[in-house]
């Protein structure tokens, strides 16, 4: 792996900027493939995005037009992604189109945003929701969201690694294969075995239970996070 392969620093900015010093020159972001303008304050998008950081900064036309295109962006994920710019919270209702994958997926797409935008707090903050969905649904989603998510993110992203902690803390591979095997076999080969391995230790070592003595993602949400630069996180578990 080279630097290549590492993706570009981000700046370690957890908290909001304050309005009454921030840039508010209005920037209008062409959203889609109609190019739906959405008017957002420069200084939001300055703090919290990367991207955005290195396209309205400089002498690119989009710094001097301030107009930006994101023709591969879904509106509604944009707008999303706006929300959460003003008021730190993902509009996510985990009990809409209940007993679909929806939530699950449209939560995919906003850390796929979180990714194309560089923007470290809104993707600790899409996964924060990811975690507490599962928790207040009480079920797991449909195992195809494990494909679904592979087509879109990287296999070491945290958000498949908490999809991969979920279903190996909640699920059971061995009574869902008798009874659904369809709902196994749509796991990809390699995230099956890991939670095969997982499941085992968990049932047959209990004397050394030293991963999930219990759901880790109670016991500390960060691991889940992205801080780059050693910037602090605000949900720290203790
Ligand atoms: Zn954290």
């Amino acid at each position: 792996m080279g630097d290549a392969d590492q993706p570009p620093a981000e700046k370690p900015k957890l908290e909001t900027p304050n309005f009454r010093t921030m840039d508010l020159t209005i920037v209008t972001v062409k959203v889609g493939p109609e190019a739906k303008p959405i008017a957002v304050y420069q200084g939001l998008l300055l703090h919290h995005s990367g991207y955005f950081e290195a396209s309205l900064t400089g002498e690119f036309r989009e710094a001097v037009a301030k107009e930006v295109d994101l023709a591969d962006v879904e509106e509604s994920d944009f707008l999303s992604f706006v929300h959460w710019l003003h008021t730190q919270a993902i509009d996510v209702d985990p009990a809409e189109e209940v007993h679909t994958n929806r939530y699950a997926e449209r939560l995919v797409d906003l850390y796929v945003l979180g990714d194309r935008l560089e923007c470290e707090g809104f993707r600790n903050a899409v996964i924060d929701t990811f975690n507490a969905c599962l928790e207040v649904r009480d079920e797991l989603p449909d195992t195809a969201i494990f494909q679904y998510t592979l087509d879109r993110l990287l296999e070491s992203s945290k958000l498949y690694r908490s999809l991969i902690d979920h279903f190996s803390y909640y699920w059971n591979v061995y009574e869902a294969f008798e009874t659904d095997a369809e709902s196994v076999t749509s796991i990809p080969a390699l995230t099956l075995a890991e939670m095969w391995a997982m499941t085992s230790k968990l049932s047959q070592d209990l004397e050394d239970r030293t991963y999930m003595t219990q759901a880790p993602w109670l016991d500390d949400p960060c691991r889940y996070h992205d801080h780059t630069n050693g910037s602090v996180c605000l949900k720290k578990g203790s």
